[in-house]
């Protein structure tokens, strides 16, 4: 197993559900890219262990540049609970590879408490290409906000899932330079 990444004294019950839930949306990485999404899916739940909701990216499939898995997830359950704020519920967000620069933003404002995601942004990039943006110490804001961190769960099957995304030639979107 990779070595887990994380903002605080790592606990293994957090840990363990976290491994399940990100191995579980790895594995439906086929079924939201065939349907036209990105390769990134995200998940949040609640301190009781009920899904408030999934989504994945679907910048390509919406024609939209924010709509990253995190933001799509947030929006969600934002409308799921009628909230624009998520600090009373105690919310846990999982996703398949580490928050680029916009999602870091989106998640600090909206009330999440925990973050929990696979591949590091530097194998996202190696891998993809995709640009992840800049966000120094973000783990260590996260931590001054109270929000905790955890990465690097089940890096490698995140990234052959990023890799098999790769070779079937399906779009790397971003801005041209
Ligand atoms: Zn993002």
């Amino acid at each position: 197993m990779s070595e887990i990444i994380s903002n605080e004294k790592i606990d293994i019950d957090k840990l363990k559900k976290a491994t399940k839930i990100i191995l579980e949306l790895q594995n439906k990485m086929k079924e939201y890219t065939s349907l036209g999404h990105g390769p990134f899916i995200a998940s949040i739940y609640d301190d009781k262990g009920n899904k408030i909701a999934e989504t994945a990216n679907s910048v390509e499939k919406e024609k939209c540049s924010h709509n990253h898995a995190e933001m799509n997830v947030i929006k969600e359950a934002q409308k799921k609970l009628n909230t624009y704020d998520l600090s009373n519920y105690n919310l846990s967000l999982y996703v398949t590879a580490e928050p680029c620069m916009m999602c870091i933003g989106g998640i600090m404002w909206s009330g999440i408490k925990s973050v929990y995601y696979g591949v590091p942004s530097v194998d996202v990039e190696k891998i993809t290409g995709f640009d992840e943006g800049f966000k120094p110490m973000w783990l260590d804001e996260f931590k001054k906000r109270g929000i905790s961190v955890y990465g690097n769960i089940e890096a490698e099957v995140g990234k052959l899932e990023l890799q098999k995304y790769v070779d079937e030639g399906k779009t790397i979107y971003k801005p041209e330079r």
